[in-house]
């Protein structure tokens, strides 16, 4: 695939000008209730997650009331609102909280080494604590639609998240990296998606290589179908 003869920090530029109001569309009112929910939004939509999230919050506000819960208690009401794998996720949010009070006063680290560390917390979920709620982002958020988009604009060569990421990094500066995750998302989410992207209504269509033949690129190979939880 040829690489795009539009420099990308200018593409960028564009892009943000497309989504000036790009941000993360997970609810939160802390870096607690981010890392949460952040969590909670794996294989499933941010619109669900703020669903669930007053609710969860409401009777369990921090990382001690949480990490005081039954798992049962957690699934059950995350199953009641709707969300599925709630089995796993209770588990997954009852041992994060665990974790936050064992090995950190019930505070959320501020560094990628220390937030890893966390049951259930990978690079993804550490980046966008870091990024969002510190502003202070080591790496970069590579989601599904940077992903996609980061190959369809010739960013990168890879498919695999760690090394997006690390050809991500060489081509945007630190202070760049937080913006460019959510706008990516943004454009992700209403210009260029997954099936049928909208290059013809598309304002960097002009500087990107897989316009108006994208449909292939950067598509994930399609998920076995979702095993359902059992009662919790
Ligand atoms: S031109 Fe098409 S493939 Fe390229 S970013 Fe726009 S919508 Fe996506």
């Amino acid at each position: 695939r040829a690489r795009p003869s539009t420099p990308p920090e200018a593409t960028f530029a564009k892009l943000r000008a497309l989504h000036p109001d790009a941000h993360c569309e997970l609810d939160h009112g802390s870096a607690f209730e981010l890392l949460v929910a952040t969590v909670l939004s794996a294989q499933t939509t941010d619109v669900l997650v703020n669903k669930v999230t007053p609710h969860l919050f409401g009777a369990y506000p921090d990382a001690r009331s949480l990490a005081g819960a039954e798992p049962a208690e957690i699934a059950a009401l995350l199953r009641r609102l709707g969300m599925g794998m709630f089995n796993q996720k209770a588990r997954n949010i009852v041992g994060l909280a665990r974790g936050l009070i064992e090995r950190h006063g019930g505070e959320v680290p501020r560094t990628l080494a220390e937030l890893v560390k966390l049951p259930g917390v990978g690079r993804k979920t550490a980046n966008v604590v870091l990024g969002v709620a510190f502003g202070a982002p080591e790496g970069v958020v590579v989601d599904t639609h940077v992903q996609r988009l980061a190959q369809r604009l010739g960013w990168t060569k890879s498919d695999k998240p760690e090394q997006i990421e690390r050809d991500l990094g060489a081509l945007f500066p630190q202070r760049d990296r937080d913006m460019l995750s959510h706008t990516l998302v943004f454009h992700g989410r209403r210009i260029c998606f997954a099936r049928k992207p909208t290059c013809g209504g598309c304002g960097i269509s002009d500087a990107c290589p897989s316009a108006f033949r994208a449909e292939n690129v950067g598509r994930k190979p399609p998920r076995p179908p979702r095993r359902r939880d059992a009662q919790p």
